[in-house]
């Protein structure tokens, strides 16, 4: 008789053990499939501009919260017309693409003359160590591509007219990586339909004795 008790106090764990696990094995699965099809429609570039160490982790976040993509879209995706499609119907959301695209300005197309010869390390960000920069204007771009460096588009270059970056509009996919590299914090993103924009970042209440405007 004991034996019974215990042989059916045994089937009982186990058959409550099977339902659980049959209840949260199939969730999890559906979750990794979900993650990859997330992370096959995202840009794998690993480029960090929607806040996550790469695309499989924004994949994961997005599995768990698909809203986060309003929060913190993967700019790159927004510019691909069909990945947009494809995300849109993987996280069940609607998107505005041209409403959230964003691209990255550079508030300097001046021609500010040089005033010394500056020969030290050749990063913006070491030139603007001494004196803010060897350009007339303390606010001009120094030209020496600290942002051409980490753009993943190659979206940036150095204007040969007058050593100031210029974004290639077609290019920039609006990731935000160049804002933080700029030691004149020259560059901004604005939405992508700007036609309009101020391209120059001189104020005279910052203006430093001795140097100038740039008459662009
Ligand atoms: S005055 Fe304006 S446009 Fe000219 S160099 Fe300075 S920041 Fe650039
Ligand atoms: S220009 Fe700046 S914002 Fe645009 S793609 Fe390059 S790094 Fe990203
Ligand atoms: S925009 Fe800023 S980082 Fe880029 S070249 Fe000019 S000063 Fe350097």
């Amino acid at each position: 008789m004991l034996i019974v008790i215990i042989l059916t106090g045994i089937a009982l764990v186990l058959g409550v053990l099977i339902y659980f696990v049959n209840k949260l094995v199939p969730h999890k699965v559906k979750g990794v499939e979900k993650t990859e099809e997330i992370a096959g429609i995202l840009p794998g570039i690993n480029c960090g501009a929607c806040g996550h160490p790469g695309c499989f982790a924004y994949a994961q976040a997005l599995t768990k919260n698909a809203d986060l993509i309003l929060k913190t879209p993967c700019t790159v995706v927004l510019q691909d017309t069909e990945g947009l499609e494809r995300l849109e119907k993987a996280l069940g959301v609607t998107l505005d693409a041209s409403e959230m695209s964003r691209k990255a300005l550079i508030h300097c197309n001046g021609n500010s003359e040089v005033i010394y010869n500056y020969s030290g390390v050749g990063t913006c960000k070491a030139a603007a160590q001494l004196l803010r920069g060897y350009k007339k204007c303390p606010y001009a771009c120094l030209g020496l591509g600290d942002c051409v460096k980490v753009c993943p588009q190659g979206a940036i270059s150095i204007k040969p007219e007058n050593g100031v970056a210029v974004v290639d509009p077609e290019k920039c996919t609006g990731c935000g990586l160049c804002l933080a590299e700029c030691s004149q914090n020259l560059i901004e993103l604005v939405p992508a339909g700007t036609k309009i924009a101020f391209l120059c970042n001189y104020a005279p209440l910052r203006d430093i004795p001795g140097r100038e405007k740039c008459d662009a």
